[in-house]
């Protein structure tokens, strides 16, 4: 096993590191649940895309830069080591292009991807309804066939970022007959079109992080479709193992909240040192984002020999959910009384953070539902 990076590789991270120490913004960005927020994020990741930085997995043709997925994660940790902004089209880059570039059509490809790229288009997710979350086999929106178009009635929900994005991409039932996870059509919708009413939710910090969207006899051409009629389950299903096992939170991440919590604890050690239990939950943050770490690069090594993600995915998004809290929490304590105090400049991020991590153990299929996968297909347990 050789553990060592390329010549190439190095180049590659001297590289990054360059470009971002001339060019990440000096002053922290404004929340990207704001307008104001959202389009700074917006002007940030044009940049980005101008050398190839916002996608670099994806083909340099379509805006990416052709990078490996070891040439991902050096660049994920060049960009949490400095702290640059929190990437805004996570659902366009992360989640779209994933899917596209494995079902798309070459035309689809090259009319959305680019644009996904520079952020020229930002994407919200339409998986969940009302009745639909865990789960999301149940999902009643239609897309009915007319000519050339799809007309769309229902309702999505909990949808991020869907109050700035201009598309979003969802699952619809398309065969009014069908149960379940048939029958249901992936589809590319433009969140201006007409029958469209967006509502805000406020999440736990008060800001409008998300939207329910609803749709009212919304006509969307044949040409947005993904994949085939009826297949959308199929198509949505074979990202999201790479979604929860890998892309969506990368290891850099939570190895700079480690070292942001060891910096913490060193500022207030002299109180935090009166509570062990304290010590050993940084000890035990640090340890387990370095573990989480050489678990992707392993991850990684077994893409690239050709293997596939299946189920243990989900033991990866536990791993990092539970990780992402019990930093936080940690660092709640270290903080004391002061830890509500939203406006004092040590707190504020790590209260916002925490308040976030919350939401970890539910998005991207709760961990339960993430147990209950690992009990049945990778442990072979049965069903009840
Ligand atoms: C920050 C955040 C961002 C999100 N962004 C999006 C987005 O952009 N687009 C989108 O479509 N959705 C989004 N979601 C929604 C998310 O996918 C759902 O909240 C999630 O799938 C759970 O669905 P639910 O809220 O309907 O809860 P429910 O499915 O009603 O579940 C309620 C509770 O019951 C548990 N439970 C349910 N079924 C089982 C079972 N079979 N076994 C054991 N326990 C079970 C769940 O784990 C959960 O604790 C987001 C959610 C959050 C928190």
């Amino acid at each position: 096993m050789d553990l060592d990076f390329t010549p190439q590789q190095q180049a590659m991270r001297t590289e990054v590191r360059g470009w971002l120490r001339d060019n990440v913004p000096q002053a922290p960005l404004a929340s990207y649940d704001t307008r104001e927020g959202f389009e700074q994020h917006r002007a940030w990741e044009a940049r980005l895309a101008g050398a190839g930085y916002s996608s670099v997995t994806w083909p340099k043709e379509l805006g990416g830069r052709g990078c490996d997925l070891i040439e991902w994660l050096i660049f994920e940790e060049e960009y949490h080591a400095v702290d640059a902004p929190m990437r805004v089209n996570q659902n366009g880059i992360l989640l779209l292009g994933p899917t596209m570039l494995e079902f798309g059509t070459a035309e689809q490809k090259a009319r959305f991807l680019p644009r996904t790229a520079r952020c020229d288009d930002m994407w919200a997710q339409g998986w969940s309804e009302p009745n639909a979350g865990s789960d999301m086999a149940a999902i009643a929106s239609r897309a009915i066939r007319d000519g050339n178009d799809y007309v769309i009635n229902g309702q999505k929900t909990w949808s991020t970022r869907a109050l700035f994005a201009n598309w979003m991409f969802g699952l619809f039932r398309s065969d009014p007959e069908s149960t379940r996870h048939h029958g249901l059509t992936y589809l590319l919708v433009p969140l201006d079109a007409v029958g469209i009413t967006i509502r805000p939710i406020k999440t736990l910090n008060g800001k409008q992080a998300f939207a329910e969207v609803f749709f009212d006899d919304v006509r969307v051409s044949v040409a947005n479709r993904i994949g085939e009629e009826g297949q959308g389950w199929h198509v949505a299903m074979a990202t999201a193992g790479f979604e929860r096992g890998l892309l969506l939170r990368s290891p850099a991440r939570f190895q700079r909240t480690a070292k942001r919590l060891v910096e913490l604890y060193r500022r207030h050690q002299a109180t935090a040192d009166r509570d062990p239990s304290i010590r050993d939950g940084v000890l035990k943050a640090w340890m387990d984002a370095e573990a989480y770490n050489l678990a992707s690069y392993h991850t990684v090594s077994q893409l690239l020999k050709g293997h596939r993600l299946g189920a243990e995915a989900s033991t990866n998004k536990i791993f990092w959910s539970e990780l992402d809290l019990q930093m936080h929490e940690t660092a709640m304590r270290i903080l004391g009384s002061r830890a509500e105090l939203i406006d004092d400049p040590e707190v504020h991020d790590w209260l916002e953070g925490f308040l976030f991590a919350q939401a970890g153990p539910i998005y991207a299929g709760s961990n339960e539902i993430q147990r209950n996968i690992i009990a049945e297909r990778v442990l072979g347990l049965p069903k009840s």
